[in-house]
């Protein structure tokens, strides 16, 4: 299981705490995360392979990760409160999972659901 986990600024502390969690669920998928997201990560103990940071090109790297089917499932908390600069790259990412078919969760609930169906 390869797992991408991204998560805006505002949402940061909230994704550790779920992968904290669900870390049985989790157990010894591949973790993949943007560059900040990955360092929270990393600093609650789990081992990441971390991309650049998502407003640098982090997005359109796991983007580009499910287009060459890489990836099987993305954990993004977005913050639908604030503008985001690279807001083209996030919609490049949930485009392709569309096209892709690739599972998708943007917030805790689903991203919960989709945990528990594996
Ligand atoms: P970050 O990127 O994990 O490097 O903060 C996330 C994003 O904003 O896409």
């Amino acid at each position: 299981m390869r797992i991408a986990f991204i998560a805006h600024d505002g949402k940061k502390a909230e994704l550790v705490s779920f992968v904290l969690q669900n870390k049985n669920i989790i157990g010894d998928a591949n973790i993949f995360a943007t560059g900040t997201t990955g360092k929270h990560l990393e600093d609650a103990g789990f081992h990441v392979i971390k991309l650049l940071s998502g407003p640098i090109g982090g997005d359109a790297q796991i983007a580009s990760m499910v287009a060459q089917d890489e990836l099987d499932l993305i954990i993004f908390f977005r913050d639908p409160l604030e503008k985001h600069p690279h807001e083209p790259d996030v919609q490049m990412l949930l485009r392709l999972c569309d096209v892709h078919n690739i599972p998708l969760a943007t917030n805790p609930a689903s991203a919960q659901l989709i945990l528990e169906g594996l």
